[in-house]
């Protein structure tokens, strides 16, 4: 009895964590495809084989498809959203609408089985939607075999033909892709204008066309000998058969799978100590020539920055592509734009590549949480450029452009869906630059030994599981110790703000007393730096009660007081200094200027240039 008992709570034991392990369940998928481009027509012939794992506690009864290529014809959504954004992207304006049907781009779907049998679909625009014939059961595997054509559309935006600088084919978002199901459910968005969603899974891809073209793209190429473009051993003769080549790449582990086709492509590559080997596609010419073979130690060094700070880079190669249309991420390669200057190169390169840490291996849903994947792109990148550069203010780009969006009265919420921001200003600046805030005023909060030590531990944790908001808050209370979820809320799910400020300063028996103000609605912790006239300085450290404790010391070179917590819902709180007020030169609010405070103007009082006692309405 007592034996039954134990094991019966053993069992109920175990199943708690299997449990526990389940809570995050994620779908699978194995692609294998075996596409042909007909450089004459422009048109892509495909077979795509595709065994999807339900890992979810669902029965599914249908499945979604995106297909992009279809945004690309005049009244789609992409096109009709263009036309009534008051700041439309440059690139795409009115370009869709002018599209002729042999520019355009379309993905027709020829046929369509399930584990052999003919099912049936329906195409609403970039949206196909699936009826199972047979019910997917949960833990159970299915296989699709889809039969397409498509013809891809002149460059607008990522994907395309012959864009701007010449380059042949930005092959992206170019093949009928399985949309994420998740525990909220199906993620089958029109492509508006943001798309980056997938499945984690291996992709297995042969494509054939013109033996001239040389591709670069995601995965690494299975055939390097057959295929030669320097990607054979060297001394290895190669003769390119005539007619057409195939080329056959693999990837384990991956959202997404892109190529770029051009037949003048040059190839170079180069190995990372202790990271992967980067490929470098681009057409070799007086406008990029020089500036290709600059940017290739930068990417070194920038791989090697990014290994070190913020976890390892998890592929074993990575290629950085010519596709002359900004700059697009994907997984283990990126597409950007290859002429400009120098540091424009570098920067773009820096940008995309981050990329391959939040979106290619943590893949937080770009659509939902642009911010956790652009805002923390930035965040690295400028990290990065600043270790190679030595720039001072690494991320004041960052502040300035949220601070100008405030500013303007278009500020919106940072936790909207991506494409349903009223304006792309509204839309950017929420997901590149405060983002990035978000993530730098984090180090004023648990500390920057606490914020780095998090970063590498919310990667390690959560790299190929598509982490969200809520994740990334608890790494970093559990490497702080301290209580976060109100930072979360208030700066990325409303427009609140933070401003702070220095109301009053009187002198009574021998000492100062200094009242500061909540302005803002956002409340935070106080760094009030206090220097002497003796030139030293103190840190009057007032912590916020939500925080549940006070950051760890971060100056050693820096006497820190502690003062008594503010509990958020006071507006102001009067702290003492024992120094008569003829002994203190200034005091300041965050001079470290990492808390996104709207109106610094209030921060700082210079009791030099003031007569006591000193008033300041602080507005
Ligand atoms: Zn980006």
């Amino acid at each position: 009895m007592l034996k039954l008992r134990i094991a019966l709570l053993i069992i109920i034991f175990s199943y708690g964590i299997v449990n526990a392990q389940d809570y995050r369940w994620q779908q699978r998928v194995e692609y294998s495809m075996n596409v042909r481009l007909d450089t004459k027509t422009h048109k892509v012939a495909g077979d795509q084989k595709l065994v999807y794992y339900n890992n979810s506690p669902d029965t599914l009864t249908k499945v979604y498809y995106h297909l992009y290529f279809n945004a690309f014809q005049p009244g789609s959504m992409m096109d009709v959203r263009s036309h009534n954004l008051p700041d439309p992207d440059r690139r795409v304006g009115d370009r869709i609408s002018k599209l002729k049907e042999d520019e355009i781009g379309y993905q027709h779907i020829q046929s369509l089985k399930q584990d052999g049998k003919d099912i049936s679909y329906h195409i609403d625009g970039t949206v196909m939607e699936v009826i199972l014939s047979k019910p997917l059961l949960p833990k159970a595997k299915t296989t699709f075999d889809l039969k397409f054509e498509a013809q891809v559309p002149v460059q607008i935006r990522r994907s395309g033909r012959n864009n701007k600088e010449g380059i042949a084919y930005s092959m992206t978002q170019w093949y009928p892709k399985l949309a994420e199901y998740d525990f909220q459910g199906w993620h089958a968005y029109p492509y508006v204008a943001r798309e980056f969603h997938g499945v984690w899974g291996d992709f297995d891809v042969k494509i054939t066309l013109d033996p001239s073209y040389v591709i670069g793209g995601t995965g690494k190429l299975q055939n390097p000998e057959l295929i030669g473009h320097g990607y054979e051993k060297a001394g290895t003769a190669v003769k390119k058969s005539e007619g057409e080549l195939t080329w056959h790449f693999n990837a384990k582990n991956v959202i997404d799978f892109a190529w770029a086709a051009d037949p003048d492509y040059a190839h170079d590559r180069v190995q990372v100590p202790n990271g992967p080997e980067l490929h470098f596609f681009y057409q070799n010419n007086e406008k990029t020539a020089d500036t290709w073979k600059k940017m290739e130690a930068s990417a070194v060094k920038h791989f090697q920055f990014m290994n070190e700070t913020f976890g390892r880079y998890p592929f074993d190669t990575y290629s950085i592509i010519q596709g002359g249309d900004g700059g697009m991420e994907y997984p283990m390669c990126t597409l950007i734009m290859g002429e400009g200057t120098l540091n424009a190169l570098i920067g773009v390169m820096a940008h995309e590549a981050s990329h391959s840490w939040y979106q290619m291996a943590l893949a937080s849903n770009e659509s939902l949480y642009a911010w956790m994947d652009e805002g923390f792109t930035d965040f690295s990148s400028e990290e990065s450029l600043n270790a190679m550069a030595g720039m001072a203010n690494t991320h004041l780009g960052s502040y300035q452009s949220y601070f100008a969006l405030v500013a303007s009265g278009l500020q919106e919420p940072a936790s909207q869906h991506s494409d349903h921001f009223n304006t792309n200003r509204a839309y950017s600046t929420a997901a590149y630059s405060i983002g990035a805030v978000f993530a730098h005023q984090l180090k004023y909060l648990i500390g920057t030994e606490n914020f780095y030590k998090g970063m590498k531990k919310y990667y390690n944790t959560w790299k190929f599981r598509h982490p969200e908001p809520n994740d990334f808050i608890r790494v970093m209370e559990k490497t702080s110790g301290l209580q976060l979820h109100w930072y979360l809320r208030y700066f990325i799910y409303t427009t609140k703000r933070i401003d702070y400020g220095i109301s009053d300063i009187i002198e009574s028996d021998e000492s100062t007393f200094a009242t500061l103000q909540r302005i803002g609605e956002m409340p935070m912790p106080i760094d009030l730096v206090v220097t002497y006239k003796d030139g030293s300085k103190e840190l009057f450290y007032i912590s916020m009660n939500e925080l549940m404790g006070n950051k760890p010391v971060e100056d050693l070179t820096m006497k820190r007081t502690e003062l008594d917590e503010w509990p958020w819902v006071n507006p102001s709180y009067t702290l003492k200094i024992a120094r008569k007020a003829s002994d203190i030169e200034s005091l300041e609010i965050d001079p470290s200027l990492r808390m996104a405070d709207i109106n610094r103007k209030n921060n700082k009082v210079t009791i030099a240039e003031k007569t006591l006692p000193y008033k300041n309405p602080t507005r």
